[in-house]
């Protein structure tokens, strides 16, 4: 069944998921889970009443605020803890209904975890903490461990030992491990938590890889940049799901472009009429209602106002744009305004919001981008300018 979300966002720019002709979908969901609660002794409720169905081959990014319940959700799917009560089904086994020792199985042949920390075996190379796994899950194969390392790109570290490698490296070593016995479904929690700007980036080629091929993986995350590359984020507050949208990484883009046009005509003092929308990537008019549905917008003519949501949006999407423009600019002396525009329209999507504060301060927190118009104050700010 389909659980339907506390609040829905169902774009008419989304293509319906691909059916038999009978009204149901082709691909069987890979996690089913209804009224699912879990105390933690008197009084602690980290999940209440979550209902959630994610279909085979789906990337779900869970989102929230520190202590919302993402882990614990995680931890439930993964077998590695058990709901208080309702229903939690996974590859077609019901986890609310099964031994300890039934648990361990499902964990060595159904999922693959992901750990911020990584959780490697010290003492054992690459290749043999990829070996402990399938050991684990039935018999150790290093021809099938080494194909794997190789399709992360770690072949060559192969004999290191996890403290030879850079946290990406481990983390690439950690996603192999996790995939080693074929799960059905990836969990990761907080995969890129640990990891600088670079190595960041090359874990989430790998996970957009892995997607590509069709490996369902639900993702805890508290980085709206990342979460934006799945294609669906649930956000949890307070154990319950607060949200869940459903627009592809292009949809995300279109309505930042979108607001920033808001943003740049209210500084100018202009109304912001739809007329005066320019839509340069593919967006368009009926974006307008959608935003208002997701709660960014206001009103959409015939003037169009953003909600508090929306101008925050807005004012960090203007802000990486800034930013990005000040840093080309001051320290790559870039100075052809067609190739600045065109580097800060890429950088304003990408920048997490660790690198955009870093950015901030090592340009020592500017108050205006090379045109002169003024960059929204960042949380590193306060009091700096
Ligand atoms: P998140 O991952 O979103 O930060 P968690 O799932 O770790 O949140 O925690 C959700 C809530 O449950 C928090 O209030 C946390 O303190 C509580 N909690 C988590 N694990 C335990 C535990 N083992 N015992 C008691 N309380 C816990
Ligand atoms: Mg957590």
């Amino acid at each position: 069944m389909v659980v339907e979300p506390k609040i829905a966002c169902h774009s008419a720019l989304l293509e319906a998921p691909p059916s038999n002709g009978n009204g149901h979908h082709l691909a069987a969901p890979v996690v089913e889970v209804e009224k699912l609660r879990k105390e933690y002794g008197a009084g602690v409720v980290a999940l209440d009443d979550v209902n959630l169905t994610v279909s085979d081959g789906e990337w779900i990014a869970i989102m929230g605020p520190s202590g919302s319940g993402k882990t614990t959700l995680l931890n439930i799917l993964g077998g590695l803890d058990t709901p208080s009560s309702g229903r939690v089904v996974v590859a077609g086994a019901d986890l609310s209904q099964r031994s300890k020792k039934d648990l361990t199985r499902f964990r060595a042949e159904t999922v693959g975890f992901v750990f911020q920390q990584f959780h490697l075996i010290p003492y054992l190379t690459a290749l043999e903490n990829l070996m402990m796994a399938q050991y684990f899950h039935s018999i150790t194969d290093e021809r099938e461990a080494m194909q794997l390392l190789t399709r992360v790109g770690m072949a060559h570290r192969a004999k290191h030992l996890p403290s030879q490698l850079s946290a990406g490296e481990q983390q690439r070593v950690a996603i192999a491990r996790a995939l080693i016995n074929q799960p059905k479904l990836l969990l990761a929690d907080e995969p890129t938590g640990n990891l600088d700007a670079g190595n960041e980036e090359s874990v989430m080629a790998l996970l957009r890889e892995l997607h590509a091929a069709g490996q369902s993986i639900i993702m805890v995350t508290h980085d709206p940049v990342i979460g934006r590359m799945a294609d669906r984020r649930i956000e949890l507050e307070h154990g319950r799901i607060a949200r869940s949208t459903v627009f592809s990484f292009e949809e995300e883009r279109n309505f930042d472009e979108i607001l920033e046009q808001i943003w740049t005509l209210q500084e100018s003092n202009q109304e912001a009429k739809p007329e005066l929308l320019q839509f340069v990537t593919g967006g368009n008019l009926k974006l307008l209602p959608v935003m208002k549905e997701i709660g960014l917008l206001r009103s959409e003519r015939p003037v169009i106002m953003m909600t508090d949501q929306g101008s925050r949006r807005a004012a960090n999407v203007i802000r990486r744009h800034r930013l990005a423009e000040r840093l080309f600019a001051d320290t790559f002396a870039m100075h052809d305004d067609t190739e600045l525009e065109s580097n800060a329209c890429t950088f304003e999507h990408i920048l997490s919001p660790e690198v955009t504060e870093r950015i901030c301060t090592f340009l020592n927190h500017p108050a205006e981008c090379p045109h002169g118009s003024p960059i929204p104050k960042g949380e590193c700010c306060v009091g700096k300018r």
